[in-house]
């Protein structure tokens, strides 16, 4: 089945908080497919330049970073492989809304987003895999056979980010929180390198007024009639 050895690359990019990753990786599930949010790298990077001290308008100083960093990915027996930075398996300290804000200011520099797009395209290379992002229909992987923007209003974003902090007990301020997603998006989609937009050939999809097993199923058909032929 066409030109990549485990099957076609489903792209999915979108603003903060619209549930990229969690629908990305019901739908590599799905399709035995491995899953990579593309994020988390971006995010890592942020996390180790905080921790270190590194000046976080230096983009020579971010990129020795980068450069001077381990990066791994483990298989972790889900789709998705536990991304691993100079042996540390990163798990809940790269999601808070700091670490979130920080890398939205290291991802807008082209050297940064050179290499990461360089790592990126290395783990999807024998395909069959979902990757979500920023920029991945667009940049990563211009050639990804079916390419996803998915979208929701501001309001349900920080609605649903809400539900999931007071999931896991946490404080929750809904203002703050909209506030936050709405100045990331802005980050995102104003930076003159590779900025958050939707694919000319992608398909636009607006998840406010649905639940995680509609949007998964709406990609999955996208997926299949792309591999049967169909779409
Ligand atoms: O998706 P997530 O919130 O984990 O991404 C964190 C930040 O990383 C985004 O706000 C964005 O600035 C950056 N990013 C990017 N390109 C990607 C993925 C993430 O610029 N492909």
């Amino acid at each position: 089945m066409g030109k990549r050895p485990k099957g076609i690359i489903v792209a999915i990019d979108g603003p903060a908080g619209v549930g990229k990753s969690t629908v990305g990786r019901l739908v590599a599930v799905r399709l035995n497919y491995s899953f990579i949010s593309t994020g988390r790298m971006y995010r890592a990077l942020a996390w180790k330049a905080l921790n270190s001290g590194v000046d976080l308008e230096n983009e020579a100083a971010l990129m020795k970073t980068a450069l001077g960093t381990r990066w791994e990915f483990k298989a972790a027996g889900g789709p998705e492989p536990q991304l691993c930075v100079d042996g540390r398996i990163l798990g809940a300290e790269i999601t808070d809304e700091t670490v979130g804000k920080t890398s939205s200011a290291v991802s807008r520099f082209a050297a940064v987003r050179k290499f990461m797009c360089e790592m990126q395209r290395a783990v999807g290379a024998e395909g069959g895999v979902v990757m979500e992002g920023r920029d991945i229909g667009t940049n990563v992987f211009p050639d990804a056979e079916v390419k996803i923007y998915l979208d929701a209003s501001p309001q349900a974003r920080a609605r649903r980010r809400a539900m999931q902090l007071k999931g896991r007990g946490l404080a929750v301020d809904r203002a703050k929180i909209l506030d936050f997603i709405m100045k990331r998006d802005r980050q995102d989609s104003e930076r003159k390198n590779n900025p958050l937009k939707k694919a000319d050939d992608g398909h636009y999809l607006d998840s406010t007024d649905l639940g995680i097993k509609q949007v998964v199923e709406k990609i999955v058909r996208l997926v299949k009639d792309r591999v049967e032929g169909r779409g």
